[in-house]
């Protein structure tokens, strides 16, 4: 049997990072991770993979590990990813995610390293124009966030003109889900996503849900995301790498087409876990689109992506496993 690649994956040790990690290993790749710990959880790095607890920014770490392990290819996710800090501090965030992946992109350059996945977001729209959004919509984030994000696809592209990189950026919408398997989940300090907060808000371990806006221009009045399971986000990553040689160059949506408002995902926790979510309407929160849902039609027909766990119920059911396991942690 040909050994599969060595991938380093950045922010492996954060949320989406250690779901592809472990889909990593359990597909038989080498794996190793670099992440500062400012985010992620050692706890999330599993047993016997090596972890380079570096800055993304420090090529020499980033060189030496790399041609020590005899890296073949990166996954990126190592990013801040909060839109309402990104106003606040958009110096940390284009420090982080714009310069740190420049000295990344270099330590890949100097080891030869052409091969890179990278975790993109659907903030690279901004308000779209119609929806659901595909690949070729208008780019116009409307945060710091989404800008960094964007200006990083076009330095990828600007790398694979002259360098000869290969990549794919992948457009995430609204990860959710914990891994079926058990042990690994979201662990975001503070929390901000809502799955988490409506299930730990269920639990009682946090006071009422606040709504944020129930006047847009929706069914209930509640805005509506596309909500993908972050194992089928890790299963579209392996699915890019492969395909590297035959689509050098490629942006990906990665969403399940179908939305959902706030109210139906409050509805759905409720479903699951038995219990009522105590919530409030509160304000709307500052650049909120209405709707965001996305066509993946592109990433289903090119490379045969198929999101698996794509049902709500299903995708709330693994973050309430998860979240009773942290409670007895
Ligand atoms: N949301 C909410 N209350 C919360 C957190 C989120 O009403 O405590 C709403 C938010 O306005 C958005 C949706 O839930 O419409 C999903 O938000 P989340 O932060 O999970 O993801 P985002 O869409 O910002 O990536």
């Amino acid at each position: 049997m040909v050994a599969k690649a060595t991938v380093l994956v950045t922010g492996g040790a954060g949320y989406i990072g250690s779901h592809t990690v472990r889909q990593l290993i359990r597909q038989g790749y080498g794996v190793v991770v670099c992440d500062d710990l400012s985010r992620g959880h050692r706890w999330a790095v599993p047993d016997g993979i090596p972890l380079i607890v570096a800055d993304i920014a420090d090529t020499t770490a980033l060189v030496q590990a790399m041609q020590l392990h005899g890296v073949d290819a990166v996954m990126h996710f190592a990013a801040v990813s909060q839109v309402g800090e990104s106003m606040s501090d958009p110096r940390l965030y284009y420090s982080n995610n714009v310069a740190g992946t420049v000295h990344l992109l270099n330590a890949c350059m100097e080891t030869n390293v052409r091969r890179f996945v990278y975790s993109s977001s659907a903030a690279v729209y901004g308000e779209p124009d119609k929806v659901p959004v595909d690949e070729d919509s208008t780019l116009k984030p409307t945060s710091v966030y989404g800008r960094t994000k964007l200006m990083v696809e076009k330095m990828l592209h600007d790398y694979a003109t002259a360098y000869g990189l290969q990549y794919a950026a992948l457009r995430y919408f609204n990860a959710a889900g914990a891994d079926p398997a058990g042990g690994l989940g979201e662990d975001h300090q503070p929390e901000t996503h809502l799955i988490p907060i409506a299930v730990q808000a269920a639990l009682g371990r946090r006071g009422a849900v606040q709504v944020f806006g129930t006047d847009y221009p929706t069914a209930d009045g509640t805005c509506i995301r596309d909500y993908v399971h972050v194992c089928d986000l890790a299963d579209a990553h392996i699915l890019a790498l492969e395909s590297l040689a035959s689509c050098p160059e490629a942006a990906y949506n990665l969403g399940n087409g179908s939305g959902f408002s706030v109210r139906e995902v409050l509805g759905s926790v409720e479903r699951v876990t038995g219990r009522k979510v105590p919530s409030v309407v509160a304000a709307r929160r500052p650049g909120d689109p209405a709707v965001l849902v996305a066509s993946s039609d592109r990433i289903r027909r090119t490379l045969g992506w198929k999101p698996v766990l794509a049902d709500l119920d299903v995708m709330v059911e693994t973050v309430w496993q998860w979240e009773q396991h942290k409670l007895a942690l």
